[in-house]
């Protein structure tokens, strides 16, 4: 009794394209269930799917039990939308008039469906008792609805609500010609017939296409092409998933042969694909897998990765295999680019004139590029069976390992250390370390720079360094010896050529006295040229402190400009000076302090023609003393202002002509100024005079030293 079955059992997700069914259903709770499998699974495409109902009421319940489901509307996959219509009303019921009406109804909606990108409608109608109307009438309609929808080239899907009928009519649908799928309650309804037995040719459902029908849904939203072909030339399909559209073509051009899957496939790796698979089925292999590319329908290249299973067919004349493809383009091409990175760097790795090492952080060794093996003087093998810390030379082992944590931590390290070659002589490197992930793991990579020629270089230069500074030395120490050995002579010739003049006044006529004169001015020159240049030797070997005192800077002014009047007279040039206040006090060396003023003073008055002015002036700024000396003279260019203050330096050499000097003036000026912790400074234009300015600290702070300043 319990097989009374064309019935309960069945799946309504089997329902395959193109058939046309009637639903009988007991209530609407269970319609909406297989409705949702038949909505998911059944559809095909892209279609609208519209059920038609008479009954407002029923349209509306059963739209909200279906949207709960979640069936409404979900694009994204592929599956369809519902649209929910009403039956227009017959005018007197009259059925003849049904197949015209649906059919411009049904056509209008096609038109439509395909207008906002389905590819079709697909119908369902709810019949509902309708007054006056029986199985007969309903029957009746189901059978126009199916012919007007096959018409249209569309399917449909009939439900009747199982209540309305009585057992007989329910049996009597059974019976009729449709494919039919009832649902019932068994409590409720119990069928005493077994209808299998009376109609045993009525089998709805055929086997193959079922299986093609759940591999279709299953690949329909998958990248994965499903394909069965024959292994005859060409391999022809005989069954496609519909999703080969992906590359363009349609399944049903592929399974109608007129397209062979051997003219997809890129005629360059055509002949590999045909050798591989008669190997595969030589060796009596099961399992195909190729990689290779094929064309879509535009021509594009691909690459697809291909899984079949061979399966041998008993007495046919070809065999078959199916399997999947699947779209690897893009793997493929990230897979060039990774190898074409990859080999990009190996050709900088190997080609590098840097030794480059890679290690881990144990410090077992890698690689070694070729410039690492020279420069060590290994082979690779040999190489590999190092350890880091052996090729470093002992003494610094530690403290190359100490970077190496450094790296750990940081990522990154730069340092000198001495590699230990196989000859064990050592090799001066610069190390640029940097944290790497080498096959997943962390490695360290060295990139090694021989810089022993620099180390050379850097050596010859401390040595030459050294020569000059004792050089220097050597040669202050005997210019100061040499001068102190001119100066006593020296100060004998102009001190008795004073003594002459002085007591042979008289007797003398005027020619020895200006020889006399004439003795004890060149003397004083010398001895003026003497001093400075002892001087300058001075502060060059670092000999001269400063003596610090507090003293009016009113009284230096009057020393210097006392000094400096008769010379001022002679070249009738006008000598002022300015204090604000007067009484102003430094504690500085008042002896240098004074040898800055006088050497600015002289050379203003030297460089500053008849007619001009000097003008002296000192004021505080903050808390520093500021000095100037104003020349109306002939000042000097921007060039020329650049090595003023360097020993030796004249403006040009028909200055040392025209005005005498010896171009140490100044730069005794900046020493002096300098060892104050001062600063020192001239502002000037050629024919409008010069300014030069110097600033120390009032409090005698001096944060220079001697020895600093050489
Ligand atoms: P010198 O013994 O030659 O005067 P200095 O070091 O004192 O040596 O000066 C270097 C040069 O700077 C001078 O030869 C001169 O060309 C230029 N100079 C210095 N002071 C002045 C100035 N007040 N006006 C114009 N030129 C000057």
């Amino acid at each position: 009794m319990d097989d009374q079955v064309r019935k309960t059992d069945k799946d309504v997700s089997v329902i395959s394209n193109g058939c046309h069914f009637c639903f009988v259903y007991k209530d609407t709770v269970e319609l909406a269930d297989l409705l949702q499998d038949y909505v998911m699974s059944g559809l095909y495409g892209n279609e609208l799917c519209v059920w038609m109902t008479p009954d407002v009421e029923s349209a509306t319940k059963a739209k909200d039990m279906l949207k709960e489901k979640g069936i409404y509307i979900d694009p994204y996959l592929r599956t369809s939308q519902l649209e929910f219509v009403l039956i227009p009303e017959l005018p007197e019921n009259d059925l003849k008039l049904l197949p015209s009406l649906l059919l411009d109804h049904w056509r209008l909606m096609q038109d439509q469906a395909i207008l906002n990108g389905f590819d079709g409608l697909r119908v369902n109608v709810d019949l509902q008792d309708v007054e006056g109307s029986g199985l007969e009438y309903l029957t009746s309609y189901t059978d126009i609805v199916e012919d007007t929808v096959r018409e249209l080239g569309m399917r449909s899907l009939c439900t009747f609500p199982l209540d309305i009928f009585s057992r007989s009519e329910v049996i009597d649908l059974i019976h009729s010609d449709h494919n039919v799928i009832i649902k019932v309650d068994e409590n409720d309804l119990s069928f005493k017939e077994d209808v299998s037995d009376s109609k045993p040719e009525r089998s709805v459902y055929r086997k193959p296409m079922r299986n093609d029908e759940v591999l279709s849904s299953i690949y329909h939203s998958s990248p994965t092409v499903a394909f069965l072909w024959k292994t005859e030339k060409g391999f022809p399909v005989e069954f496609v998933s519909d999703n080969v559209s992906q590359f363009g073509y349609d399944a049903a051009t592929l399974i109608s042969h007129e397209i062979l899957y051997a003219d997809i496939i890129h005629p360059d790796d055509l002949e590999g694909y045909y050798s591989d698979l008669l190997e595969c089925l030589n060796e009596n292999k099961r399992n195909f897998f190729r990689e290779y590319r094929i064309l879509d329908r535009n021509g594009n290249v691909h690459w697809v990765s291909e899984h079949s299973n061979l399966e041998v067919v008993e007495g046919s004349a070809s065999d078959r295999y199916y399997g999947i493809i699947l779209d690897i383009t893009e793997k493929k091409h990230a897979e060039y680019q990774l190898k074409e990175t990859e080999a990009k760097y190996r050709t900088l790795f190997e080609g590098s004139g840097d030794a480059i090492y890679l290690q881990k952080p144990d410090g077992t060794f890698l690689e070694a590029n070729k410039s690492g093996l020279e420069l060590l003087g290994y082979t690779n093998e040999e190489f590999l069976s190092l350890n880091s810390g052996s090729a470093i030379l002992f003494d610094l082992v530690e403290e190359f390992k100490a970077h190496l944590a450094e790296v750990l931590n940081n990522g990154h390290s730069i340092f000198e250390t001495v590699l230990l070659k196989k000859d064990e002589t050592g090799v001066p490197v610069e190390i640029s370390a940097t944290l790497i992930e080498y096959k997943g793991e962390n490695a360290i990579l060295l990139v090694s720079r021989n810089v022993t020629e620099r180390k050379n270089k850097e050596e010859n230069v401390l040595a030459a360094k050294a020569n000059a500074e004792t050089g220097i030395i050597a040669k202050s120490e005997f210019l100061s010896n040499m001068t102190h050995e001119l100066r006593t002579p020296l100060n004998a010739i102009i001190g008795f050529s004073d003594v002459l003049l002085e007591e042979s006044l008289a007797d003398a006529n005027e020619k020895h006295v200006k020889y006399l004169q004439n003795i004890s001015d060149s003397g004083k020159k010398l001895l003026g040229i003497i001093n400075d240049i002892l001087e300058i030797s001075r502060v060059e070997s670092g000999n001269v402190e400063l003596n610090y005192e507090h003293f009016l800077v009113l009284e230096s002014f009057d020393v210097v400009c006392s000094l400096l009047a008769p010379m001022a007279e002679k070249k009738y040039v006008d000598l002022h000076s300015e204090l604000d206040p007067r009484g102003i006090v430094i504690n500085a060396d008042k002896q240098k302090f004074e040898q800055i003023l006088q050497n600015l003073v002289s050379n203003a008055i030297k460089f500053t023609p008849a007619g001009g002015s000097v003008d002296i002036s000192a004021r505080f700024v903050e808390e520093r003393l500021l000095v100037q000396v104003k020349d109306t003279g002939i000042g000097i260019s921007e060039e020329d202002r650049q090595s003023l203050f360097k020993p030796f330096s004249q403006v040009d050499a028909s200055h040392r002509r025209g005005y005498g000097g010896t171009g140490l003036g100044l730069s005794i000026v900046k020493h002096f100024v300098d060892l104050h912790g001062g600063n020192v400074w001239v502002k000037s234009k050629p024919d409008l005079g010069s300014t030069f300015s110097f600033d120390i600290p009032i409090s005698g702070a001096s944060p220079c030293t001697a020895k600093s300043i050489t």
